[in-house]
């Protein structure tokens, strides 16, 4: 599916009174039964049909008459209607180049309208994911579109209210600018995903600070739960920038060890590999009364402070509750 933005400019404000109808409705049909959308979008029934044959032309909406003739949002529809509201609002006024693919979203480059460049990560949660389809798959089978949409907007609530706190807190993040539905506007960070860095000047440095920052999120109380080389960005001065937050967690969560010693673990491989870092040595040359190395010279979960960590309530108050947290962990 492509984002053409250009269908953008030729919708009328009764198309998107129809799509939005369309939104509406999808909180309580899956599949928004068409006399229904003509009713609450009160417009002529004729009038209703030939604006959702138009935007089913251009793939916001999905037909579907296998029980009743009905309709739902398709993720362009959803992307259309995140965007106009942005442009709305005056957050964004131009949609670019798609710049990032993600595992859950697709990453444009956005601009406002004194020309400022800034990124657009749109979530999608249920796009086939191997590794989400092998572990869910009896959920995902069972997954309404409508729940789809809904996981994507949590998850765009979720990164951005931690996006947001991170930044406060001094953490290297992209700059947190707005959020609607799915969509997260943040500044475009310069530089490359370390997967796509062949060389570093200083492998040695480069890791010492993104294994700090692993133990300073604990610290902070929270542990990133995707931390590998796909999300870390680094710029031509070799700064990083962490990004991609939806899956973080506590350090009270029941498997916060288990998936801190994963992030440890994901980047002390990818940095042996790729940039011939050897640990070994550096585990022999450690002063093991260091409190937060273990014998292997790995941070240990279980010696880190975390008294600096109550993030948790802040971000309760920042938009994303905790009864937001709980319905994304039913995915
Ligand atoms: P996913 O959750 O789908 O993995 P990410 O947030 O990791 O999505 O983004 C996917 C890719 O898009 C990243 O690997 C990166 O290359 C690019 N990207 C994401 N955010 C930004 C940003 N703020 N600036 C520049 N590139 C970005
Ligand atoms: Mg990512």
């Amino acid at each position: 599916m492509k984002l053409d933005v250009e269908v953008l400019r030729y919708l009328s404000k009764d198309d998107f009174r129809v799509l939005t109808t369309v939104e509406m409705g999808m909180r309580n049909h899956e599949i928004v039964p068409a006399e229904l959308i003509s009713l609450i979008a009160s417009l002529k029934h004729g009038d209703t049909y030939k604006i959702l044959k138009n935007l089913l032309k251009h793939k916001l909406v999905h037909h579907d008459s296998s029980k009743y003739d009905g309709f739902r949002l398709t993720y362009l529809g959803y992307d259309f209607l995140a965007i106009r509201t942005l442009v709305n609002r005056g957050v964004i006024a131009y949609v670019g180049l798609q710049i990032g693919v993600g595992k859950e979203s697709d990453i444009f480059e956005v601009a406002t309208e004194d020309g400022t460049v800034l990124a657009m990560k749109l979530h999608r949660l249920g796009r086939t994911s191997f590794r989400a389809v092998k572990s869910k798959r009896d959920y995902l089978r069972h997954r309404s579109s409508f729940s789809w949409l809904y996981l994507s907007r949590l998850a765009a609530l979720k990164e951005f209210a931690f996006m947001k706190a991170l930044e406060d807190h001094g953490f290297p993040v992209p700059k947190a600018v707005d959020c609607n539905r799915h969509c997260v506007i943040m500044s475009l960070v310069q530089g490359y995903s370390l997967v796509q860095v062949r060389e570093l000047q200083n492998p040695e440095v480069v890791f010492e600070t993104v294994v700090g920052l692993i133990v300073r999120l604990a610290e902070h109380g929270l542990i990133h739960c995707d931390f590998n080389e796909f999300n870390i960005m680094i710029d031509d001065d070799e700064k990083v920038t962490m990004i991609d937050f939806p899956h973080m967690v506590s350090v009270s969560h029941r498997n916060a060890q288990m998936f801190f010693d994963r992030d440890v673990e994901c980047i002390y491989k990818f940095f042996a590999k790729r940039y011939n870092l050897s640990f070994q040595d550096d585990a022999d040359d450690k002063n093991s009364a260091e409190s937060d190395i273990d014998e292997a010279g790995r941070p240990s979960f279980s010696s880190i402070s975390k008294s600096s960590g109550c993030l948790d309530k802040e971000l309760a108050a920042s938009g994303f509750t905790r009864k937001d947290q709980d319905n994304m962990k039913k995915v």
